[in-house]
Parts: structure tokens; C-alpha cells; sequence
């Protein structure tokens, strides 16, 4: 017999940076400045990502582009990979994503591609622990999410390898 199911989640929606927590705040306006370092010749789209570590320390990660295009790497998962370096195993508290686009306007969230969501669950996986999003540009409405795993449904983990 067929059955439907239905997948939904709850996020929080700001209209602004002033209505966040004072943390949440000066995470994403760390986020915002980090892009200066964002090295996008290519797509002119700077993307900087901070996370918060459950012990306090603070992290920044940026895109970073090549010219043999494949090779370039997304602000998360280079901010994954400096965490998992310098943090091993300590649970990410959030991670607060901006971005700024010498094309266009950045005045509303951007949220991570399909391969960062998988490198952020298998990141909450490896310390069991939720990852808050907080996304936003420069200006405008602000998305936050409770847990990263939110945003890919029917993941691939390493379970299936057992
Ligand atoms: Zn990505």
C-alpha cells in the first residue's frame, strides 16, 4: 500500500541583523567582514562563513577559486576542514553565512550548496551535535535553522556502509 509523507521544518525568519541575539549578531557581522577575503576572481560572488565552537573558540572560512574551476572550494567546507584541524571533534555551535556579489545586491540569505550541506551533517554526525545556521547578506532579512541536517532529507551517511 502507498503511503504519502511529508517533510517540513520550522526556521527563523529576521527582518534584520538588530533583531538577533548580541552572539548571533556579531557572528554574522564577522561573517560579512570575513568576505573581504573570499579569493573569487572568477564569480566576483565572496562568501565568508564564522563558526562558533562550543569552546569558545571562533572560526572563519572563505571560498576560494581556481582557475581550473572544479577545484575551488566553498567557504563552509573550508571552514569545516580549518575546524576539524585546529578543533578536532569539538562540536560547532553555529555558523553564521554572508556573502557579498561585486554583481548584484546582497540583501537577502544565501544557503549552502548541496555539497557543503552533506560536509555539515557528516560534521554533526562526527560530534553529535546541531549546527545553527545563520544566513544572511550584508543587509536585510536573516534566516536561522536549527539544525544543518534540516537541509538534506534522506542523506547518505555513513550508516549506509555498515
Ligand atoms: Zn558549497
Amino acid at each position: 500500500m502507498m503511503k504519502e509523507k511529508k517533510f517540513e521544518f520550522e526556521y527563523e525568519v529576521y527582518d534584520d541583523i538588530s533583531q538577533l541575539t548580541e552572539e548571533d549578531a556579531w557572528l554574522l557581522r564577522e561573517a560579512r567582514a570575513v568576505t573581504e577575503q573570499a579569493y573569487a576572481p572568477y564569480s566576483n560572488f565572496h562568501v565568508g562563513a564564522i563558526a562558533m565552537l562550543e569552546n569558545g573558540k571562533v572560526v572563519a572560512g572563505t571560498n576560494q577559486e581556481n582557475a581550473s574551476y572544479p577545484v575551488g572550494i566553498c567557504a563552509e567546507r573550508v571552514l569545516l576542514g580549518s575546524v576539524a584541524t585546529l578543533s578536532p571533534n569539538v562540536p560547532v555551535k553555529s555558523i553564521a553565512i554572508s556573502y557579498n556579489s561585486a554583481e548584484g545586491k546582497s540583501d537577502h540569505p544565501i544557503s549552502p550548496c548541496g555539497m557543503c550541506r552533506q560536509a555539515l551533517l557528516e560534521y554533526e554526525t562526527r560530534t553529535t551535535k546541531p549546527i545553527r545556521l545563520i544566513l544572511g547578506g550584508m543587509e536585510g532579512r536573516i534566516y536561522i535553522i536549527k539544525t544543518a541536517k534540516q537541509l538534506l532529507p534522506f542523506a547518505f551517511t555513513s550508516d549506509e556502509l555498515i
